[in-house]
């Protein structure tokens, strides 16, 4: 048969394409299928490009923060369509870079639509015709898409998603922003640094709702004093829809299982419909199911481990996950796994206005909070609002997932003036 592989891969966003070339590596015959661009929602529609808006916005905003060095600079009205065009090249760029990966380690690539056939057979509708794909292995990797709410369709027009929202050629008047998780606050944060008159709207008494209540109300006010509107607690979230430009709806994702034909190999789901698994493995024991499409992470780089630990036949992580919003400042926070189970705990605290490197970065806003569990003085949690809380994070899991206790990290030097020195501060800052 022309088109047998050892395994199939459906779906080339980073779990799918991190899977594939493990999988490859191991001189598996490999194959991935991807009906859109490779790179799925991470590269295409989700983290590069939000991510490219916001350095772009945090470009603008150091530009007319000119005056705290003493210096005289005046920005250009921004023409939006030719940032777009940028930030679509960079993209471009970047999904060349996965052909490369992917093709360098002999991972066929079939662009095409993939449905089940049978727990062997894919059948892929491409561009010119429809073929049969037969693997001993399928890896589920189809990831997920922007949700609506009940009684609302995207037009693509006035009620967008996020994928609409990365690509409009002008930036809008007002915005309501429907959903104050991580991607609402970051494009309510993104778009009115460019202007836009934003209300960002949430039905949970508090933005970022599974984050620190603290680090919440803290982050409204810094939004609120950029000239975002933040209502929580919001029940009728469209009572003014008329008001507004644009509204973005960004309230939640849903899983791409369904249009796989999983009805031919009895795929389980769970209530939310996403794939269930046992560390990667469905209930057919030669499909499995990474990212998104499981309805665990959210995350790139939790689909990329899974990818990877799946390929390698490894067991699920059970590591502390770091999570980051880009807003102005960013936050970031990452606990230990038993954190919430921690029930004598000490905080402690310090100002990035007590930094000189954030006085040298005139990134005065925001703080460092540590959490240290009383009984073993292990450093549990840290959160962190301020400039560069995206890096620094990572330095707080490490510390985390070693197990660090104050002792411990007080070994340590960190570079002098640096924004790191914020976490030692904090931990010796702990009160108990
Ligand atoms: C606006 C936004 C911002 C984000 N920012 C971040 C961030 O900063 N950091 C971060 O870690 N995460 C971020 N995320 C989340 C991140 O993008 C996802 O968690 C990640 O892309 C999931 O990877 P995945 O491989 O599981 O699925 P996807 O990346 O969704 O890839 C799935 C791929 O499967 C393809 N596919 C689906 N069905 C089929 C089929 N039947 N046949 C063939 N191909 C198919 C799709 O076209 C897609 O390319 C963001 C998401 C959004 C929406």
């Amino acid at each position: 048969m022309e088109n047998k592989y050892d395994v199939a891969v459906i779906g080339a966003g980073p779990a799918g394409y991190t899977c594939a070339v493990e999988f490859a590596k191991q001189n598996l015959k490999t194959v991935i299928i991807e009906k859109e661009n490779l790179g799925g929602t991470c590269l295409n529609n989700g983290c590069i490009p939000t991510k490219f808006l916001w350095q772009v916005a945090k470009t603008k905003q150091i530009i007319s923060k000119s005056f705290e060095y003493a210096l005289k600079a005046k920005l250009e009205p921004v023409n939006f369509s030719d940032i777009i065009n940028k930030k679509n090249k960079l993209v471009a760029n970047l999904s060349k870079g996965i052909e490369r990966l992917l093709t360098a380690n002999n991972v066929d690539i079939i662009k095409g639509f993939a449905t089940f056939k049978d727990k062997n057979i894919l059948s892929v509708k491409t561009s010119e015709k429809e073929i049969e794909v037969f693997a001993n292995k399928i890896i589920i990797a189809a990831g997920s898409q922007c949700k609506n709410i009940a009684g609302m369709e995207f037009d693509h027009k006035k009620y967008i998603n996020s994928t609409d929202a990365l690509n409009l050629t002008e930036i809008p008047k007002t915005m309501l922003v429907i959903g104050a998780g991580a991607i609402g606050v970051e494009l309510s944060s993104i778009f009115s640094c460019f202007g836009t008159d934003v209300t960002l709207r949430e039905i949970c008494p508090q933005i970022l709702p599974s984050e620190d209540t603290e680090l919440a109300f803290e982050l409204t006010k810094v939004l609120a004093r950029q000239g975002i509107k933040v209502e929580v607690s919001c029940t009728d979230t469209l009572k003014d829809k008329d008001k507004f430009e644009k509204i973005l709806i960004v309230a939640g994702r849903q899983s791409s299982a369904e249009g796989l034909n999983i009805e031919n190999i009895k795929l389980n789901l769970d209530n939310k419909k996403f794939i269930e698994t046992k560390n990667y493995v469905t209930n057919i024991d030669n499909v499995y199911a990474i990212g998104d499409v499981t309805g665990k992470g959210f995350l790139a780089y939790t689909a990329e481990q899974d990818g990877i630990n799946a390929a390698k036949n490894l067991l699920q992580n059970n590591d502390p996950v770091p999570k980051v919003v880009f807003s102005f400042p960013p936050s970031a926070s990452v606990k230990s796994v038993d954190f919430d189970k921690c029930d004598d705990i000490s905080y402690g605290k310090v100002s990035f206005s007590a930094n000189a490197r954030a006085q040298i970065e005139a990134e005065r806003t925001g703080w460092v909070k540590v959490a240290i569990d009383n009984k073993t003085k292990k450093i549990k949690a840290v959160w962190i609002l301020g400039a560069n809380a995206d890096e620094l994070i990572n330095i707080a899991t490490v510390i985390i997932k070693a197990e660090m206790t104050i002792t411990d990290l007080s070994k340590n030097m960190f570079f002098h003036p640096g924004l790191a020195e914020l976490i030692l501060e904090a931990v010796r800052n702990v009160k108990n």
